[in-house]
């Protein structure tokens, strides 16, 4: 593709970073997994920080150290990653769906406890494309009915919730350093939480179930290798001393997009501000109006490929997918979800997307939808 839907930015910075580990004979449980747990927990302000090789075993410790397991249904929504289920169920627990809010995207708190039986035990709130999702009224129902709160926030490291740091206001909070968020270390993702037991457990897990102790093989549960190398870390310490540039380069390119499609009657654009939110822009998600269906946007994503620009089709609701929709348990019922995801279209958007491109993705974009209007399709 000429023009990527997204591409990590590295730079020469990064490279010597990541050469210097190689230089060294420490390549994993070395001082550079404690230096990047340590920036991490600095920057979001997590008393404790762990690392781990992705943000899916992020994700599933979390799931683990809180206890949860066969028979417990955790609350979590559709329109979003598939690990998000995938980690309730790698515990044999149950993820239960809730619709979202059609604005955000994220859960919408008004139709949680509903959903809510003797069974539930936590919610995983995601911060949907890297806007914090209503946290206040879903923590509020969380501690009415003792269930945990954990914050999946890969997509939004930066954001903000009243001030604070997404991550960081519930029980345990996640994130996700692949190639297309705003911070890569290749793979890699962390845990993090205020609360010194759940530590104890992920950082146990992570490293095979082993006691934190002189004993390196004292094993007391069963663990998992979801260790993260010493040659990630470096990469994820520059890409971190860089964040502040790398989010107000992204909330540019988002004010660029939504001042150039303003005008395009037939796109609703993501809100660019939310009261009381700081957005972390991960990506450009514009949703096609009435006029047009899902039929539009399939066609839509091949003419543009045509043209060497990659549009993504995120999320496909999770419900949907074969392995979740023979599964046992309730139906689903998710209007909102099923009729944005059919309609959302995620534009290119990387760190070093040019402003000539932006203009060019915008004006081929348009074009195609205003030749629709004309009766081309
Ligand atoms: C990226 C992402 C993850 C984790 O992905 P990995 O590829 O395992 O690092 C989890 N949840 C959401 C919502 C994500 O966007």
């Amino acid at each position: 593709m000429r023009i990527p839907l997204s591409s990590p930015d590295i730079s020469e910075q990064d490279i010597e970073a990541v050469a210097g580990v190689l230089r060294t004979s420490t390549l994993s449980l070395g001082p550079k997994l404690l230096e990047f747990e340590r920036a991490i927990s600095g920057y979001v302000g997590a008393p404790e920080v762990i690392a781990v090789h992705s943000g899916t075993s992020a994700l599933h410790l979390c799931i683990r150290a809180l206890g949860i397991s066969e028979g417990d249904e955790v609350i979590v929504p559709s329109f979003t990653f598939i690990a998000v289920a995938n980690a309730v169920r790698y515990e044999r627990a149950m993820p239960v769906f809730v619709d979202v809010d059609r604005q955000t995207l994220n859960l919408d708190p008004s139709l949680i406890e509903a959903a809510i039986t003797s069974r539930t035990r936590a919610i995983i709130v995601v911060h949907t494309f890297g806007c914090p999702a209503d946290l206040s009224s879903i923590l509020h129902i969380a501690r009415r009915h003792s269930l945990y709160v954990i914050e999946d926030a890969c997509e939004a490291m930066g954001a903000e919730y009243e001030g604070r740091k997404v991550g960081i206001l519930g029980d345990a909070g996640v994130f996700a350093f692949y190639p297309n968020k705003q911070i890569t270390t290749g793979e890699g993702g962390a845990v993090v939480t205020n609360n010194p037991e759940v530590a104890i457990r992920v950082r146990k897990l992570r490293n095979q179930g082993r006691d934190d102790c002189e004993d390196w093989f004292q094993h007391s549960e069963l663990g998992y290798n979801y260790r993260i190398s010493d040659i990630n870390c470096a990469l994820g310490i520059e890409q971190l001393k860089r964040i502040e540039t790398i989010l107000d380069r992204r909330e540019s390119i988002a004010k660029r997009y939504d001042r150039i499609l303003a005008c395009e009657p037939d796109l609703i654009l993501p809100p660019l501000t939310v009261p009381g939110r700081k957005i972390s822009w991960f990506a450009y998600v514009v949703r096609l109006g009435d006029r047009l269906s899902q039929v539009h946007r399939d066609w839509l994503v091949n003419e543009m490929r045509l043209r060497g620009i990659a549009l993504g089709r995120y999320f496909a609701p999770i419900h949907l997918q074969p392995i979740y929709r023979s599964g046992p348990g309730k139906k689903s019922v998710l209007p909102v979800t099923e009729c944005q995801a059919s309609r959302a279209l995620a534009l290119p958007f990387f760190n070093r997307l040019k402003d000539e491109e932006i203009k060019e993705v915008c004006e081929e974009l348009v074009r195609l939808i205003r030749s629709v209007k004309l009766g081309a399709l």
